[in-house]
């Protein structure tokens, strides 16, 4: 049995990052960045009007005002997208629409809305500072500049970023597929009617849940039967289709429980079993060439615990993320809690915010098959290893897992 933090740091050390590809722009959202990007011009282009209005010169506006405004002949208009070869001399203006190029001669820009104008004379109504709604060439990007790194989770932002740059194709990690087996002789699919000793197989359906919040791709083999030959076949059909794979149940000490002996046969080097926690204590590990194979405990909330602390950081870890944890505060406990020492408790608990401090509370009872109360959690409280007692205000660690933005 070995301690929570020695399984993770096995399990990353094992992992390998995913090679790269390169894909179309409007394709990459949700896809880890494979490169640095730099910027191969300045963005914007040219200095232009930041407002609908007059392109001026600021020092003839010194001492206007409302009352007794300074008056300018305007020369004509400039529309976005056009050039113009007027150059703004004192005592002129330039009618400009945001986004036009500033005419040569111009040094600000007085909004429309701080204007009279009376044919093609403009008062200008207040004081205009030397450089005021103009956006200088190169405000947003200069030409040479790191602008995206490597690592980068792609988001709408960051592609519009890219449009900008006129980049249409994006080098990004390939996206690891992620087989799921769920084993299990009781296990009916959720489209089958239930007979005496059966139930639904609920581990497939969260797992490929969570694997695709993950941004990877689910591949679901179904059921394996408690034999040999049967989950052989499976994970021999999941090894070959996968990057990473997940089995469930069968790796207890039931007298069914054949997935280690199944492994083995195949040449998997485990690398682990059993982790000092609870839930998931008979978490299995192994690496069989370029593959993981995690081997998570069947009970429904152990299954997805183990994914939450375990898989999914693997799982971004080879996707070229950077941040692979969930977010991680400190909360105030509400509950008095005992607990055996020797295992790390994940407990499923509710995460509130009053007056900037963290509040957590148990969803329900806590027992490893306990689904209802893992689909009211909104955070994993971090039980440590030697504690055998958490009193009501105590502070303990939580992972926050159902934030609908993580990363
Ligand atoms: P095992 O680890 O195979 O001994 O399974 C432990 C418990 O989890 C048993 O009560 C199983 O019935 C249950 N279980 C195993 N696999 C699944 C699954 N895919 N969906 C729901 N429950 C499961
Ligand atoms: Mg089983």
């Amino acid at each position: 049995m070995i301690e929570p933090k020695e399984a993770l740091r096995i399990i990353l050390d094992e992992v390998k990052l995913q090679s790269v590809e390169k894909v179309n722009l409007m394709d990459s959202l949700g896809y880890v960045l494979a490169e640095d990007v730099f910027s191969d011009m300045d963005i914007p282009p040219f200095d232009n009007s930041a407002m609908d209005g007059f392109a001026i010169i600021a020092s003839d506006t010194v001492g206007s005002l409302r009352e007794s405004p300074k008056k300018l002949t305007v020369l004509g208009s400039l529309r976005a997208g056009d050039v113009s070869n007027v150059k703004v001399v004192s005592g002129s203006a330039l009618k400009i629409m945001t986004g036009a190029p500033t005419p040569a001669g111009a040094d600000a820009v007085v909004k429309k809305e701080d204007t009279f104008l009376n044919d093609n004379e403009v008062s200008v109504l207040s004081e205009i500072k030397k450089g005021e709604n103009i956006r200088l060439a190169g405000e947003d990007m200069i030409k040479g500049e790191k602008v995206l790194s490597i690592g980068t989770c792609l988001k709408p932002q960051q592609i519009g970023l890219f449009a900008s740059l006129g980049k249409s194709k994006v080098k990004v990690f390939k996206t690891p597929t992620v087989a799921i087996i769920s084993t299990g002789d009781e296990l009916v699919e959720i489209d089958e009617s239930l007979k005496p000793g059966k139930i639904r197989n609920s581990n497939t359906y969260s797992l490929t849940a969570q694997v695709m919040l993950c941004g990877a791709n689910p591949l679901s083999l179904g059921i394996a039967r408690d034999n040999v030959a049967d989950t052989k076949k499976k994970i021999e059909l999941g090894l070959d289709n996968s990057d990473v794979l997940l089995t469930t149940g069968g790796v207890s000490m039931g007298d069914y429980d054949v997935v280690k002996d199944v492994l083995g046969d195949l040449g998997a080097e485990l690398k682990f079993w059993k982790v000092a926690q609870k839930p998931g204590m008979p978490l299995a590990f192994w690496r069989l060439d370029d593959k993981l194979i995690f081997g998570l405990p069947g009970n429904p909330v152990s299954t997805m615990v183990c994914f939450e602390e375990y898989v999914r950081p693997a799982v971004l870890k080879m996707m070229g993320r950077k941040l692979i944890f969930r977010s991680e505060v400190n909360a105030v406990f509400e509950h008095d809690l005992k607990k055996k020492s020797g295992r790390v408790f994940f407990v499923r608990v509710n995460v509130r915010r009053k007056n900037g401090e963290f509040y957590v509370s148990l969803t329900g009872p806590q027992g490893s098959g306990i689904l209802k109360s893992m689909s009211l959690a909104d955070g994993i409280a971090v039980i440590p290893s030697d504690k055998t007692l958490i009193k009501t205000g105590d502070k303990v660690k939580v992972h926050l897992v159902n934030l609908p933005e993580d990363h």
